[in-house]
């Protein structure tokens, strides 16, 4: 099987939480790391780290590249992902062009470079919809939605029956902040991923409906096979 490193791109709402745990139940050789989920981590433990990521989420505003960076790239390091055979996917980290270009020369030096990157296209009044019926398991990063993926018993996580919570970003306002940035930014870090030739773009309106998809664009490459007619292969002109 060939190594796979994975990133997820997608507007806040789009399903990324959703997918990366489908995708984590179906491949058990992949893990992921989340860059929200660490800095809720932090926020929760109470961390000086923390403290000053809370501020920024808080407004629905990005945290310094270089802060996020070395987080996400220290959590790597620790997992020992930095290597030729290593096998992960990425959440919500990189999500600007500098993060990107930072990350790509980190990983260079181990040949551990990202594999594909797939963008979830997902259209905005669906997210809209959704992020009303969000709660969050804090610990584990796992996600729910009260109209089609509830918890089994109310109010409590599947797994650890600790409570969900809301995210406090999740609001109207911040969340609107939250998809104006991912508007900005986004835009460079795909052409950056389709100048590269590992951008694909998977739309569709449903998490059951993407799932599918990128199932089937993940076992192609893992076995070696080339891309699919699953995705849009993107190019510049697309980003
Ligand atoms: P997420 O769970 O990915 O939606 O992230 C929640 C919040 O954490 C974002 O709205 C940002 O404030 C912050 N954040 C997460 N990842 C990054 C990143 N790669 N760069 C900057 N800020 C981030």
């Amino acid at each position: 099987m060939n190594p796979i490193r994975l990133l997820l791109l997608g507007a806040p709402g789009s399903g990324k939480g959703t997918q990366t745990s489908r995708l984590l139940a179906h491949f058990k050789h992949i893990q992921s790391v989340s860059s929200g989920d660490l800095l809720r981590l932090q926020i929760q433990r109470k961390t000086e780290l923390g403290k000053i990521a809370a501020q920024y989420i808080s407004k629905g505003a990005l945290l310094p590249d270089a802060f996020v960076t070395e987080l996400v790239h220290n959590e790597l390091s620790s997992r020992g992902w930095l290597s030729p055979s290593s096998s992960f996917l990425l959440d919500g980290f990189p999500r600007t062009l500098k993060q990107a270009k930072t990350l790509r020369s980190k990983l260079a030096p181990h040949k551990a470079a990202l594999t594909m990157v797939f963008e979830l296209d997902v259209p905005e009044s669906v997210i809209l919809e959704r992020i009303e019926n969000r709660y969050v398991h804090v610990p584990s990063g796992r996600v729910y939605n009260l109209t089609y993926n509830p918890p089994k018993v109310a109010g409590k996580d599947d797994v650890t029956g600790e409570p969900l919570t809301k995210r406090p970003d999740d609001t109207v306002e911040v969340f609107g902040r939250r998809l104006d940035n991912y508007r900005e930014t986004s835009a460079p870090l795909k052409e950056f991923y389709a100048k590269l030739g590992i951008l694909h773009r998977v739309s569709g309106e449903t998490s059951d409906i993407i799932f599918p998809k990128l199932l089937s664009l993940v076992e192609n490459s893992l076995n070696g096979s080339g891309t699919p007619e699953t995705s849009e292969k993107s190019t510049t002109r697309d980003a």
